[in-house]
């Protein structure tokens, strides 16, 4: 058996480097990968400006007035006034640029405005107080989004605030979905005796558009050799990344895997995970080829961890290990398997690990009742209490 890492390792390895840039307005970008770092090209904020609706002045000299303060000017955003009068304050709004002369605003809530107009200040005044400075988000020439990031609206934000229309990104990866036996029928269709809906090519499907892949839906192939071989090799052609679900474990109705070696070259693992031991994956032609496991729980895990990082990695993005959080279990799992398992679980209002009551792999509706995977170690008991990792549904989308 293959530890996950290995696998992991291995699969990215035979990748090659992205290739191909689109530029493309912000409003089209979400979810695309940059293909090179972003460098600010000025300062943000670009002015220094203030942050409260108040007053502009002098710190020193609206402490120590005497005479209460002449409001000299008024000071709108997107309105600059001019040099701000000695001995005098500015009327000023949030966002408005500080006028020159002027080093700290005072809320309006810490000022009592007289009948003739001047103001009198009701708290001492701090330099450089309630200012945002220039530069004090982004400075000119600073990397404001690293090569390989996948854009989220924030980041579109971030682009926007330094004036950055378009973006280069990666092309969309073509990813083309089939699954595989049988015993599968289709939503609206009737079930006989000893079918079942197929839940996998709806549920993979979902999970490589979420990526940000150009998916087609290549349907189920049926247990026949000829045609699994026909509908693989018609896929090859024009995607990046073929998925199937299903027939790669042992079984002999298995033709998925006599399909490939036929059509190019193929490897056969068995990954030391729980639930998705059984995973292949080889070329056909220019296109990497991934098998998951059949059982939806093996199928979703299997997307998660192995799937979805080398989609990723054939897009081009960089792709870091899932945000992980160590948390005490609030649960015993006395009897560990061999491998590495992954239960479905979520977090309790006490920050404790919590686990579905059913665990087995074909029960995916323990994957949409819960919200991460809880990591129990090879051959390790966990008693209640004993720290494990969680990895939020969230890190693995
Ligand atoms: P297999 O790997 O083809 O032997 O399938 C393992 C198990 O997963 C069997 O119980 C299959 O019926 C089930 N299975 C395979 N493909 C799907 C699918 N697309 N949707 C739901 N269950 C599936
Ligand atoms: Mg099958």
């Amino acid at each position: 058996m293959k530890s996950l890492d290995d696998a992991l390792n291995v699969l990215l390895g035979t990748l090659s480097a992205p290739r191909g840039t689109e530029s493309l307005p912000l409003g089209q970008a979400l979810g695309r990968i940059l293909v090179r770092d972003i460098t600010s090209p000025m300062d943000v904020p670009s002015y220094d400006n203030s942050q409260m609706d108040g007053y502009a002045g002098r710190a020193v000299e609206m402490n120590n007035a005497l005479e209460p303060l002449t409001v000299s000017q008024r000071i709108a955003a997107g309105h600059p006034g001019g040099p701000l009068d000695p001995g005098t304050v500015a009327r000023i709004f949030t966002g408005a640029p500080v006028p020159e002369g002027a080093d700290a605003v005072v809320m309006q809530e810490q000022v009592a405005v007289l009948d003739d107009g001047r103001i009198r200040l009701t708290a001492p005044v701090a330099p450089g107080q309630n200012i945002r400075p220039r530069a004090g988000d982004l400075a000119v020439g600073r990397v404001i989004l690293p090569a390989g990031r996948r854009l989220a609206p924030a980041d579109l934000g971030l682009c926007a605030s330094v004036g950055m229309g378009m973006l280069d990104v990666r092309p969309r990866v073509r990813v083309a979905v089939f699954s595989s036996g049988d015993e599968l029928r289709q939503p609206g269709q009737s079930l006989g005796v000893g079918q079942i809906y197929d839940s996998n090519r709806p549920m993979i499907i979902a999970l490589a558009r979420s990526l940000g892949a150009e998916v087609t839906d290549m349907g189920c192939l049926p247990d026949r050799l000829d045609v699994t071989r026909d509908g693989l090799a018609g896929a090859a052609g024009a995607a990046d990344v073929i998925l199937t679900c299903g027939g790669v474990s042992v079984g002999e109705e298995d033709h998925i895997k006599a399909a490939i070696r036929s059509l190019g070259s193929l490897d056969l693992w068995r990954i030391a995970i729980k639930p998705g031991k059984p995973f292949a994956c080889g070329r056909i032609g220019e296109a990497l080829f991934m098998g998951m496991p059949g059982n939806p729980v093996a199928a979703w895990v299997t997307f998660a961890l192995l799937v979805r990082p080398a989609i990723l990695a054939v897009a081009g993005a960089s792709i870091p290990s899932p945000r992980a959080w160590r948390v005490p279990a609030a649960f015993d799992w006395p009897r560990p398997d061999l491998r590495l398992e992954f239960l479905r679980g979520w977090i309790d209002d006490q920050g404790c690990a919590q686990i579905h009551s059913r665990q087995n792999s074909a029960v995916l509706s323990s994957v949409t009742d819960s919200e991460g995977l809880i990591e129990v170690l090879p051959s390790t008991p966990v008693s209640r209490g004993e720290f494990v990792r969680f990895i939020p549904y969230t890190a693995l989308s």
